[in-house]
């Protein structure tokens, strides 16, 4: 469809949001999304500001038969919330945060970022388990999952979703819970966006005190040992702490979270600053909004990413030799592996209750190359994409959709496995038959 036609129609569709068509001054400033590799130039991009337009911005694109992204926080690795002509439905402006500290759970806008949830959680002592970085989509990352620093104590996100407003295909407004169209609540824990727009998000809040963190670095040449001693540890530690590292071809760096009681801190997290010699070390109480932030500037808008995860159940010899040889090879000294530790509360909830398939994982892995040239794009990719295929060869089944630079029908059927994937096929055959909802890890709908 044309762009004139295409705006014609979202114009008569009397939006209280915006329309940013290519003539709009600051067509350039919304068209970006966090990867600076996903250089997209959509026919218009709609700021939806309600329900209303984002139902109205839906049926458009149903009716004109118009490619349609579906964008929060921006933070698709494959570049999924943008696209050439077509339609991006920027759900930023509908970003409120209403916390109910009395019951102990929090409405959430359909654009809202990690932070937004954050600080209204620390304003009322209280927090929903998310992600690790605050400029993340509440929305995108909920769809997959949610793993970050509290997640072995509280759950993923998905496990704390008490439901969801849902705009789907046909314009219909819904709420999924798990007394309400509970087969697609089923679906929207970990199926991304392909059973419709999520317009708002109710979870379930906790308590959080104080949290304790440190953090160490590492030289290169005590890699093996530290990360043997780190297997060690982490393995045998308390739900309420979480640990990780990120290894670069010239550091590695350690970081351990608790959340649990003060008084144990100490002899719980500093054993991570003795597995050798650190170079740089640092111990103590953190606000947890604060470590929210921590990586917010090295994973700033803009720069060119290629990044894929999987899953591992130790960090074995194997492991610690095929993570080494590959940041041996790294292109350059930003781009790196990351691993996170899952377990917990975390595996506390059936594998089949819930489509992000991931229960049994000790540990998450990303490859992540980072770098800013068009002219290192096919170096840098190939390194990402090397460094992950090797790892991928000794890592379980399953795997997380929201973190897969790669897309397709083969990225989607691996996560998921056989029996999951066509249990969500039949679901899209129910809420989106037509498959308008593509622009995402698909499922392609089976009746
Ligand atoms: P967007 O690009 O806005 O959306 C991604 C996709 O989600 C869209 O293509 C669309 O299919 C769908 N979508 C978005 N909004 C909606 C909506 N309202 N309704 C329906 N579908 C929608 N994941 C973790 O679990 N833990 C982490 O700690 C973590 N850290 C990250 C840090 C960085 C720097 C980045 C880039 C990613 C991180 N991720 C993490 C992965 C993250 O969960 C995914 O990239 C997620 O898709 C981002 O959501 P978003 O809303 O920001 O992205």
């Amino acid at each position: 469809m044309g762009g004139g036609l295409l705006d014609r129609e979202l114009s008569r569709a009397r939006m209280d949001g915006l329309i940013v068509d290519r003539d709009h001054a600051e067509y350039d400033k919304y068209r970006r999304i966090w990867n600076g590799l996903a250089d997209r130039r959509p026919t218009a991009i709609v700021r939806a500001r309600t329900v209303e337009d984002v139902r109205k911005t839906v049926r458009v694109a149903a009716d004109q038969g118009t490619l349609l992204a579906v964008r929060s926080g921006g933070h698709s690795l494959p570049g999924l919330s943008t696209c050439d002509d077509g339609i991006v439905l920027d759900l930023s402006l509908i970003n409120y945060v209403t916390v109910d500290a009395a019951a102990g759970v929090v409405e959430v806008g359909g654009g809202a970022l990690l932070g937004d949830l954050d600080k209204a959680g620390a304003h009322a002592g209280l927090v929903t388990p998310a992600g690790v970085v605050s400029h993340t989509g509440v929305a995108g990352l909920t769809l997959g999952g949610g793993m970050g620093w509290l997640s072995r104590r509280f759950g993923l996100t998905i496990d704390n979703l008490l439901g969801a407003e849902v705009v789907t295909a046909d314009g219909r407004l819904i709420w999924a819970s798990a007394d309400s169209e509970p087969d697609l609540f089923w679906g929207l824990r970990g199926g991304g966006g392909n059973f419709g727009v999520v317009t708002r998000f109710k979870f379930r809040m906790h308590p959080l005190g104080p949290i304790v963190v440190g953090s160490w670095t590492y030289s290169a040449n005590d890699y093996e040992a530290v990360l043997r001693g780190f297997q060690g540890l982490s393995s045998a530690a308390p739900r309420e702490l979480t640990t990780s590292f990120e290894l670069m071809s010239n550091e590695l760096a350690v970081t351990a979270c608790w959340s649990g009681a003060q008084e144990n801190a100490a002899a719980i997290v500093s054993p991570f600053g003795n597995l050798a010699s650190p170079v740089t070390g640092s111990f103590g109480n953190t606000a947890y909004v604060d470590l929210q932030k921590r990586s917010d500037e090295s994973d700033a808008w803009g720069q060119r990413h290629y990044s894929k995860g999987g899953f591992l159940d130790k960090i074995d010899d194997a492991a610690i030799r095929c993570i080494q040889s590959a940041v041996a090879s790294s292109p350059n000294a930003r781009s790196h592996i990351y691993v996170l530790q899952l377990g917990g509360t975390i595996g506390d909830v059936e594998e089949a209750a819930t489509p992000y398939s991931g229960r049994a994982a000790s540990y998450y892995w990303i490859a992540n190359a980072i770098w800013d040239e068009s002219s290192d794009d096919m170096r840098c990719i190939e390194w990402g994409r090397n460094s992950a295929k090797s790892l991928a060869a000794i890592s379980m089944q399953g795997n997380y959709v929201n973190e897969q630079a790669d897309f397709g029908k083969d990225v989607a059927f691996g996560a998921y496995g056989v029996e999951k994937y066509t249990r969500l096929a039949r679901l899209k055959a129910r809420y989106d038959p037509a498959n308008l909802f593509r622009l995402n890890q698909n499922i392609e709908p089976m009746p």
